[in-house]
């Protein structure tokens, strides 16, 4: 047997070993959260595919809002890219990072603080204890903490996000019971939406092959009315 060598994020550290970034404002995750995150990020859950299915949903939610307002105010759109109603999934193989970006809505610095991870919905601990019953992960999406699937194949992701009134903020966790908040200073702009950087565990490597994921996009987007596009590794 070979000794396992220390994964590699690209900065030289492995995920396990990865701090949070330091000048970062750090939170709780409320109780419930926090629990169901820690039962995901532990599962043994076989269909692990089902996290691109959330993603790819919200991410079509996200667009579905800022195309609803910009029915009465078009200027909310911006120009050029940004107007660009779809969804990019990019692949970065060296790094096992899959990156998954919308041009949706976006989420302001609360809305990070609050949607992703203070305030627990009402299907939380419904979730908990359905879980807890039959082990099935499927309807995650139904109980409305869809966006914590990530963490079947993650153990540590980074959102990234741009909403019209506020600044670029980067929100990560390693879903160990915190995250921490900062601006994005150094990264692309997004102009407005999200970038989910999805840093994947060492036995979910599948999702960097492009087969793989076409056959989940093709299988999610079917009732998505956005066009989804699939980028390989630039390595
Ligand atoms: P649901 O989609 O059922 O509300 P999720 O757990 O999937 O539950 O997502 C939680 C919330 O996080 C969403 O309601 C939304 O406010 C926010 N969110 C998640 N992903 C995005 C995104 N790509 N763009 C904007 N907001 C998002
Ligand atoms: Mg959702």
């Amino acid at each position: 047997t070979t000794e396992r060598e220390e994964e590699s994020i690209g900065d030289g550290e492995s995920v396990k070993e990865r701090k949070l970034r330091e000048n970062a404002e750090k939170f709780e995750f409320q109780a419930e959260v926090g629990r169901l995150m820690d039962i995901i990020i532990n599962s043994l859950y076989s269909n692990k595919d089902i996290f691109l299915r959330e993603l790819i949903s919200n991410a079509s939610d996200a667009l579905d809002k800022i195309r609803f307002m910009s029915l009465t105010d078009p200027g909310l759109l911006g120009e050029g890219d940004a107007a660009e109603l779809d969804i990019r999934i990019s692949i970065d193989k060296e790094n096992k990072v899959l990156k998954l970006r919308d041009r949706g809505i976006g989420m302001t610095k609360d809305n990070l603080i609050q949607n992703l991870g203070t305030i627990a919905k009402s299907g939380t601990s419904a979730f908990l204890e359905q879980m807890q019953k039959s082990g099935d992960m499927n309807l995650i999406g139904q109980f409305g903490v869809g966006f914590y699937s990530v963490y079947l194949v993650a153990d540590y992701i980074e959102v990234i996000s741009k909403h019209n009134d506020d600044k670029q903020w980067i929100w990560e966790s390693k879903a160990d019971g915190n995250f921490a908040i900062s601006e994005d200073t150094e990264g692309e702009d997004l102009q407005r939406g999200t970038q989910i950087n999805i840093y994947l565990k060492d036995d979910c490597v599948e999702y960097l092959e492009e087969d793989k994921l076409k056959e989940l996009v093709t299988k999610y987007s079917e009732f998505i009315n956005f066009p989804i596009y699939l980028y390989g590794s630039k390595e």
